[in-house]
Formats: structure tokens, C-alpha cells, sequence
């Protein structure tokens, strides 16, 4: 897959924003004489453009392994759509998620969300979802006062997700696919079986995932799922929230305006929303950018996604192997060194102040990189410790660099990003 890019900057920030693909510009400037409404239009140019919408929605669909009647809903990105499911949970709905998330997949949530601490590794984040969700079941199931029917029970299936733990109750678990501060995969399947087991629903953060790897709703057993554009190399602006239609078709409108309605009569109240995803995508919508995310679903799935992975993992030892090569510079992981990852790395550089770090990165060696706590203070601000704890060194910065691989990175790069790092010992 080809990537735009500027020549001579090194872009080492594509967990931030991935630079778009040549397929996804492509398929704006094939759109563009053709710009029309979308579902508004009886004319040819306006007929064409929904087609185009409809068949964007498709595409995300199938690149997503979503279910026959899930909902597709459009979106302005990751944070968008995980606002929106927050808003679509059933009123009473317990959210249960860790505190090592993104701020997108840990703010949205109600109060009463419960927020399990940074796991140690993937083992244990199964272990204390199975220990909350017990506890969850425990405490909101009624005692069987009325006989064994009154008991609270087992039950498997979207269905029983519905009902929650006790009935009345749903719960909805709320896990990132991978870590945008290390990289760290999370053991999607395994929390997925566990929330089914218990009745429970899952939403999976995949901002950071499905730029790296395949991601199959149904397969995975998954009931939502988010991701951005931007971070999967289409342009600024198209996101998606992607799963179960039931609470979708009932929640109040995301945004309410044209597009979303059945029918509006002359009194305030005589609204009727319609359902399916236009139900929360009231106004206009992003074409462009509908159409281009779907160009770039379509070209992963053309592509050789074992190769991808490969070439990433090849150039992620090399640019993990050089940093541990450099004692000044200290990784931060959550689950420890050796569990699989995505092309995503944080350190921090002894002595050095980030911000530092990255301007001098820029200004000298036209390198790219973030620096800060990533969207993820919580976890962040634990690793930095962390890694002061386990380095021993008093003169680590309270913040992290990030140094991230995607599609156009080379070995070149890699070595030109630790070649600057070793001048800053
Ligand atoms: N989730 C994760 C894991 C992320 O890394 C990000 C962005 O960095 C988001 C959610 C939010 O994405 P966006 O800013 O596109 O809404």
C-alpha cells in the first residue's frame, strides 16, 4: 500500500495520525466531480453519491467482520463514536473498563463506570474482568426470595447481554484492542468470552488495532466496536461505531436534525427518529471522507496482511532492540517486554525533558514523534513510575516520548530515529 508523505521528514507518529494511502486519495479525487447531496438528491450526480455512502458503509462492514444486522454509523472518529455509544447504553447500564485507556474510552462513560486497575499483564486483565463481573452479578442480583426462577442466571448470547447480569441491569466492558501508549495488544477474545459469560457486552477501542491488524467482529464475539480514519490512513474526519442494532434503534439521536426522522409535525414532541445508523448521523454526512476510509478497507483487504505484519514486527525489534541498546533510554510497557505489540513505543530519555526530546528530534534530524502522556494520563503517568522503579534512576521526565511505525516506515528511519537518540546521552 503506498503512502503520501512529504520527502525528507521522517514521520515516526502514525499512532497520532497515519499519513493517508494513495487508494484513499485516489477514490476523493475520483468522487469530486461528482459531489452531490447524499440521500437527498433524485439526480444522477446525487444518486451516484449515496450509492457511493451506502456502499463506504459496506465496505467498513466487511473489513470489520461485522454481523448481518449490525449497524455501521458514521462517525468523526474513535472518541465520536465512543461518545455515542455512551449516550445509546440502556439507562442503568454499568460500564466496567481499566484505567489504562485512552481518555476517549474513559471519559465517555456514566458515572458509576467501574475502573479496574492497570492490569499487570493479559492474564490477569481476564482475571479481574471475571472477579468485577462476578462481583457486578453478585451484588445486583436479586436474593431468591420468589424460588429458584428469582436466582440470578448464567446465560450466554447477545440476548442474555442484553438482560446484563440481573435483569434490568446491562453491563457493558470497554477495552482497548491495543495500547496507544506501548503498543501492547490486549487480549480481546479471552475478555470478550469472559463478558459473555456473564451476561455482560463489549466495546472494543480499535483506534490503535486495526491500523496493525485484522479485526473481526463476529469472529472475536465482539459486540461494538470504534475506530478512526485518520489513524487507518484515510484523511481527517471519518470514524465509525460499529455493532449491535438493538440499542442503537432505541437510544435517543446522537444529533437530532435532518436525516435522522421518520416523520416531524407541526408540535415539539411529534418527532418520529428513524432507526438503522441515519438514526445518529443527522445532517449531511462526510462522503469524502466515507468513501476514502472504505478505499483503505478495501486495499488492507487486498493486501497481504501477513506480510504487513512481518515487515512491522521486523522493523519493531530492531527499533526496540536499538532502544534497549541505549542506556539513557528507558521503554515504559504495562505488561512487560516480551507479549505481542503493534508498532508503538515509549520511552523516556534520561535527564532529558520530552517536549525537549522530540523539538530537538524535529529540529535536527527531521523526525517526527509525540511526546507527553498520550491521551492516557492514568496509565501513562503509572508507567513513568514504573520505569523509574525499575531503572533506578532519579532523573527520568515526568513525560514519555512515543516513536510509532506504520506502512511508510523503513529500516532506514528506525536507524537514523536511534542514531539521534544516542547523541542525546
Ligand atoms: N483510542 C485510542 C487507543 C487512541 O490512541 C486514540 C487516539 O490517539 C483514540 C482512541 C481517539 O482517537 P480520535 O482522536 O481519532 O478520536
Amino acid at each position: 500500500m503506498d503512502v503520501l508523505g512529504v520527502p525528507g521528514q521522517i514521520n515516526l507518529d502514525y499512532a497520532a495520525s497515519a499519513p493517508c494511502v494513495r487508494a484513499a486519495a485516489d477514490a476523493v479525487s475520483a468522487l469530486l466531480p461528482w459531489y452531490a447531496s447524499v440521500h437527498r438528491g433524485a439526480g444522477a450526480l446525487s444518486r451516484r453519491c449515496t450509492l457511493a455512502y451506502e456502499q463506504a458503509r459496506q465496505t467498513v462492514a466487511d473489513f470489520v467482520g461485522a454481523r448481518a444486522d449490525d449497524h455501521v454509523v458514521f462517525t468523526r472518529n474513535t472518541t465520536d463514536a465512543l461518545n455515542l455509544l455512551a449516550r445509546a447504553v440502556p439507562a442503568g447500564t454499568t460500564v466496567v473498563t481499566f484505567a489504562g485507556e485512552h481518555h476517549a474510552n474513559l471519559l465517555p462513560w456514566p458515572v458509576g463506570t467501574v475502573r479496574l486497575p492497570v492490569p499487570s499483564g493479559p492474564a490477569q486483565a481476564v482475571r479481574a474482568l471475571d472477579a468485577a463481573l462476578t462481583e457486578l452479578r453478585r451484588s445486583t442480583t436479586p436474593r431468591p426470595t420468589a424460588g429458584p426462577a428469582a436466582v440470578g442466571r448464567e446465560t450466554v448470547g447477545p440476548k442474555a447481554a442484553a438482560e446484563g447480569p440481573a435483569a434490568g441491569r446491562p453491563v457493558l466492558v470497554a477495552v482497548t484492542g491495543a495500547s496507544n501508549v506501548t503498543g501492547e495488544v490486549w487480549p480481546v477474545a479471552e475478555l470478550a468470552r469472559v463478558a459473555r459469560r456473564h451476561g455482560a457486552r463489549i466495546v472494543v477501542d480499535a483506534a490503535q488495532l486495526a491500523p496493525h491488524a485484522p479485526v473481526d467482529l463476529a469472529a472475536l464475539d465482539v459486540d461494538y466496536l470504534a475506530l478512526s480514519g485518520h489513524k487507518l490512513y484515510a484523511p481527517f474526519g471519518t470514524g465509525v461505531l460499529v455493532g449491535r442494532a438493538d440499542w442503537l434503534d432505541a437510544a435517543p439521536p446522537y444529533l437530532a436534525g435532518g436525516g435522522a426522522t421518520e416523520h416531524v409535525g407541526a408540535a415539539t414532541h411529534d418527532v418520529r427518529w428513524t432507526t438503522g445508523p441515519a438514526r445518529h448521523e443527522a445532517g449531511t454526512p462526510n462522503l469524502l471522507g466515507a468513501v476514502a476510509l472504505a478505499a483503505v478497507c478495501a486495499a488492507f483487504d487486498a493486501a497481504d496482511r501477513g506480510a504487513l505484519h512481518d515487515r512491522e514486527q521486523a522493523l519493531l525489534a530492531r527499533l526496540r532492540s536499538g532502544l534497549a541498546a541505549l542506556p539513557h533510554v528507558v521503554e515504559l510497557h504495562t505488561f512487560g517486554p516480551d507479549v505481542p505489540r503493534v508498532g508503538i513505543v515509549s520511552f523516556v530519555v534520561a535527564g532529558r525533558d520530552s517536549a525537549s526530546v522530540a523539538a530537538d528530534l524535529a529540529r535536527d534530524h527531521a523526525i517526527g514523534v509525540r511526546d507527553g502522556l498520550f491521551c492516557a494520563h492514568p496509565l501513562a503517568r503509572r508507567l513513568l513510575a514504573e520505569a523509574a522503579a525499575r531503572s533506578g534512576r532519579r532523573d527520568l521526565p515526568p513525560t514519555a516520548v512515543r516513536a510509532s511505525l506504520g506502512l511508510g516506515s523503513t529500516p532506514e528511519q528506525v536507524d537514523r530515529l536511534l542514531a539521534a537518540l544516542a547523541t542525546l546521552a
